[in-house]
C-alpha cells in the first residue's frame, strides 16, 4: 500500500501515519523518495482501513496496490473449470455452455415441458426458482421443497444438471440434496451470512451481480464463497441499475473481458433478465458469446404468457430456436462448441 502526503518532510505527520499504522493494523512501514512524501505499507495490509487513512488531514491520496481479493484473482490462476458432469465443463474455453428453463417453477407439468424444450436443443442444464425473491410481497413467491422435487425428477427424466437459487442459509441441505448447482440472486449478492454457508458447501454455485454493485464488489462477494474452501464459483453479470428505464437492467457485456483479465472464475451471462423483453434477448446473448463469455442463462416456457414471473421475457418455442441457432453461429465462428 502506498500513502502519499500532501506535504514534504512533515514529519509529524509521518509519525502520526505510521505509528496509526503500527499499532492498529500491525503494519511495518517506510517513507521513500528524497521529499519524504510516500509512505509504503508492508506486511498483510488486508484489514487496513484505506477510508481512515484518507481521513487523516495532510494525506493526498492511499493506493492498496494489490486488489483486496486473493482467491479469486486472476494471479492465484488462469482458469477455474468446473465439472458440473463429464461432459459438461463451465469455463473451458472452447465451450459455451447455456442454462435454460422456466423463471418460476410453477408445476410439474410446466417444468417437465420447458425442460423438454430445452432438451431438444442440447442444453445440459435446466434452471428454474423455487424460491423467488419477488419485488413486492404480494407476488407468487415459488413453490419451495415442493418445486426442488420437481427439478430433480425433470433433471433426472431428461439427464440434465440443474441450477436453482437460494435465499436463506437454512436451506442448504434441502440444495443440496434437490439441485446440482446453487444460484445466489443479485439481490442476496451482499448477503454474507448466504456466501459462507454455500462457501462449505459442495456444490458448484453461481453468483450473480448484485442491482448496484461494482466488479470488485462481486469479487469480493465470490471470495467470501472461495475462502469458506468452496473452489467452484461462477460469475453472472445481468446487469445492473443506471438512470436508463428503456431496459429493465443495464447489461455491461464490457464486464466480461474485464472480468477475465481480473479473476480466473467463470463468466455467465444472463440476457433475460438484462433486457426484460423476449425480442431482445437474443442479440445480447449473441453478443455475450461474442465477447467471451462461458456461459449464458435464459429464460424460457412453451407459453409464456402463463408463466407466474417474468412472462414478458421469456422465449416460447419460436425465440428459443431462434436464440440458439444464433448462439451456435457465433460460437462455431469464434471455434467453440455449445453444450
Ligand atoms: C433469477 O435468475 O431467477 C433471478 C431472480 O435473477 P436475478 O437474481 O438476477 O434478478
Ligand atoms: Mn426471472
Amino acid at each position: 500500500m502506498l500513502i502519499v502526503l500532501k506535504e514534504r518532510n512533515n514529519t509529524s505527520l509521518i509519525h502520526e501515519v505510521q505509528e496509526l499504522l503500527k499499532k492498529k493494523y500491525g503494519c511495518p512501514s517506510h517513507i521513500i523518495g528524497e521529499n519524504r512524501r510516500v509512505i509504503a505499507v508492508t506486511g498483510d495490509t488486508a484489514n487496513v482501513e484505506i477510508e481512515l487513512i484518507e481521513s487523516i488531514d495532510g494525506v493526498r491520496s492511499v493506493d492498496r496496490v494489490d486488489r483486496p481479493y486473493h482467491l479469486a484473482s486472476r494471479e492465484q490462476k488462469n482458469r477455474t473449470l468446473i465439472t458440473v458432469t463429464k461432459d459438461c465443463v463451465i469455463g473451458d474455453p472452447k465451450n459455451v455452455v447455456v442454462m435454460a428453463g422456466p423463471c418460476s417453477i410453477d408445476s410439474e407439468e410446466q417444468l417437465l415441458e420447458t425442460a423438454a424444450m430445452a432438451k431438444e436443443r442440447g442444453v445440459k442444464i435446466l434452471r428454474g426458482g423455487a424460491y423467488k425473491p419477488r419485488t413486492g410481497p404480494y407476488a407468487f413467491q415459488g413453490h419451495g421443497e415442493k418445486a426442488l422435487k420437481m427439478m430433480r425428477r425433470a433433471g433426472e427424466k431428461y439427464s440434465m444438471a440443474t441450477i436453482s437459487e437460494i435465499m436463506k442459509a437454512e436451506d442448504i441441505d434441502l440444495f443440496e440434496e434437490y439441485v446440482d448447482i446453487l444460484q445466489i440472486g443479485a439481490r442476496n449478492m451482499q448477503n454474507y451470512e448466504l456466501l459462507k454457508a454455500v462457501g462449505k458447501s459442495r456444490k458448484p454455485v453461481m453468483l450473480k451481480r448484485g442491482l448496484a454493485a461494482t466488479l470488485e464488489e462481486l469479487l469480493l462477494a465470490a471470495e467470501y464463497i472461495l475462502a469458506g474452501g468452496n473452489p467452484n464459483v461462477m460469475l453472472c453479470e445481468r446487469g445492473i441499475r443506471s438512470f436508463e428505464r428503456e431496459v429493465r437492467f443495464t447489461l455491461c457485456l464490457g464486464s466480461v473481458p474485464v472480468l477475465r483479465e481480473l479473476t480466473h472464475l467463470p463468466i455467465i451471462v444472463d440476457p433475460s433478465h438484462a433486457m426484460g423483453k423476449t425480442r431482445w434477448v437474443k442479440d445480447v446473448a449473441l453478443g455475450a458469446v461474442a465477447v467471451g463469455a462461458d456461459g449464458l442463462i435464459i429464460e424460457i416456457h412453451p407459453r409464456p404468457q402463463e408463466s407466474r414471473c417474468d412472462s414478458a421475457q421469456l422465449l416460447d418455442r419460436e425465440h428459443w430456436n431462434d436464440c440458439m441457432d444464433g448462439i451456435t453461429a457465433v460460437a462455431k465462428a469464434l471455434k467453440k462448441r455449445v453444450l
